[in-house]
């Protein structure tokens, strides 16, 4: 259920609904928008508390949500979020492309990385130091060695890093390097881990399950949140399909359907979205048309050579192109490409 309250409650009329809700067991979130105030309400509520809420001073109606999670939802919460990670905000009128290498390899591979596409105009460093392998025997990152690499690159480039964390004993590891935690397709139901990223109040960007519905990638979101950080981003990277000719069958529509149901940011990865790297830029540009925050793509100085992810992965050139065809269809749907911030806190 929310609480609408009546333009131009006060202080006090918000606060004594919030005590009655809580006194009756049930946790709030409280949203203050510029015209309205939304209180939503945790839990099971009952006729006879719904009956007094409703009599009290500045209330003006109480509205069921019938979806199962709340949190996340533009019920609750009917603004935009915002995610803000040194100089960049997430989520706003600026498109912010997240570019890098699949696995950081070396020192050279990634500065290479970093400043061909910082020089492009990606605001975001990725690469990843925990990777998630299918097979066992293929290459599964450089562990605590690759977030020191990419700290380093980080104080030489000044890009803000996001990198996957995939158990709970990495978290307080990274959380000292990164500055947004990636939670990858094969842990949107990992639900320890969730909570864990939630509890450090950083940044998060939470990627759709191989095979998840959009319901279920909304309440994986909720563990999150319910954790009290707000710092949350979602990323659509293409689902398990019959389709074989592409990786994955990346779902432009999910952009759309979450910025309908949800505040969060969404992000676009057409990189593990096709596994190809010429269909990449025809996804970003779709997906940036379709309404996406951001895009998070692959980036190697020699793909041909890379260790994980070589054939999603785009040259430093055909990254340029891409950025330079982003430009306009950003500007077709009235946003515009963030542009690199010039501080980076170390
Ligand atoms: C990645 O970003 O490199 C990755 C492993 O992504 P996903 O979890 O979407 O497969
Ligand atoms: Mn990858």
């Amino acid at each position: 259920m929310i609480i609408v309250m009546k333009v131009g409650s006060s202080d006090g009329e918000i606060t004594e609904v919030i005590k009655r809700i809580e006194a009756a067991g049930l946790r709030t979130h409280l949203s203050q928008g510029v015209e309205r105030t939304i209180i939503g309400v945790l839990g099971q509520t009952f006729p006879e508390l719904r009956d007094r809420v409703e009599m009290l001073p500045g209330v003006d109606e109480l509205i069921p949500v019938s979806k199962p999670y709340k949190l996340c939802s533009r019920e609750f919460h009917p603004q935009d979020t915002t995610v803000k990670v040194d100089g960049v905000t997430i989520g706003g009128k600026e498109i912010v492309v997240m570019a890098g290498p699949c696995a950081v390899e070396s020192e050279q591979q990634l500065l290479e990385t970093a400043k061909a596409v910082k020089a492009a105009g990606a605001t975001i460093l990725r690469g990843g130091a925990f990777k998630p392998s299918t097979s066992p025997y293929s290459f599964r990152g450089l562990g605590k060695r690759g977030l020191e690499l990419l700290a380093q690159v980080k104080r030489e480039v000044g890009l803000p890093i996001i990198t996957e964390v995939m158990s709970l004993d990495e978290v307080e590891l990274a959380a000292s390097y990164a500055d947004i935690f990636q939670i990858g397709a094969r842990n949107m139901q990992n639900f320890d881990l969730l909570e864990e990223v939630g509890k450090t109040g950083k940044p998060v960007m939470l990627k759709r399950g191989l095979a998840a519905t959009v319901q279920e990638w909304l309440l994986a979101a909720e563990y999150i949140l319910a954790q009290g950080n707000q710092q949350l981003m979602l990323c659509e990277r293409g689902i398990r399909t019959f389709e074989t000719y592409t990786r994955n069958t990346m779902d432009i529509s999910a952009i759309p359907i979450i910025e309908k149901v949800s505040h969060l940011p969404i992000i676009a990865d057409p990189s593990h979205g096709t596994g190809k790297w010429y269909l990449v830029a025809p996804m970003a540009l779709a997906a940036v048309a379709a309404g996406a925050d951001g895009i998070l793509v692959e980036v190697h100085p020699n793909p041909d050579l890379a260790l994980k992810d070589g054939a999603q992965s785009l040259t430093f050139d055909s990254f340029r192109q891409l950025m330079s065809q982003l430009r306009p269809v950003a500007a077709a749907v009235g946003r515009c490409l963030a542009t690199p911030s010039v501080e980076v806190k170390p």
